[in-house]
């Protein structure tokens, strides 16, 4: 039921932009406030189509877009082209992706807020950094 409200809410925020919810947007954002993990486009797709057997894929594609260029919700790629969304609000935290095994470990925000601040004191330049992907070998390809 969480996940419902939490819809709502995202809902509402593309409302007050001034874009109309449609039944098929609705069906999006509900797919994407549901899933604990990060879904791709073609899941989104998958469980809309449950519902809508019409809808195509393409729709699932510009209304992300839309979605992200309101910043409502993020996209990140975690490795060969594999475009995952989050909402936005659940877009707090990182991923470090070993390139050898594809393991792959989720980070807190904090870590990062020393580099923020030093590319704010050193260069001004306030960094936009929100759910990053990044790259490189876990400790168990290390060895
Ligand atoms: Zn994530
Ligand atoms: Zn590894």
């Amino acid at each position: 039921m969480k996940g419902l409200k939490r819809s709502k809410e995202v809902g509402e925020a593309f409302r007050e932009l001034g874009y109309r919810l449609t039944p098929q947007r609705q069906l999006i954002l509900t797919a994407l406030q549901q899933s604990d993990d990060h879904i791709s486009a073609e899941d989104i797709h998958a469980r809309v189509c449950a519902k809508y057997p019409q809808v195509n894929i393409s729709t699932v594609y510009r209304t992300l877009e839309l979605l992200k260029g309101l910043g409502l919700v993020t996209e990140t790629d975690l490795g060969s082209g594999r475009f995952r969304y989050h909402p936005a609000e659940k877009g707090h935290h990182h991923h470090l992706i070993c390139e050898q095994c594809g393991n792959t470990i989720e980070t807190a925000e904090s870590p990062f807020l020393s580099l923020k601040r030093t590319l704010l004191m050193e260069y001004g330049f306030k960094a936009n950094i929100s759910h990053l992907a990044i790259f490189g070998r876990c400790a168990r390809c290390r060895r």
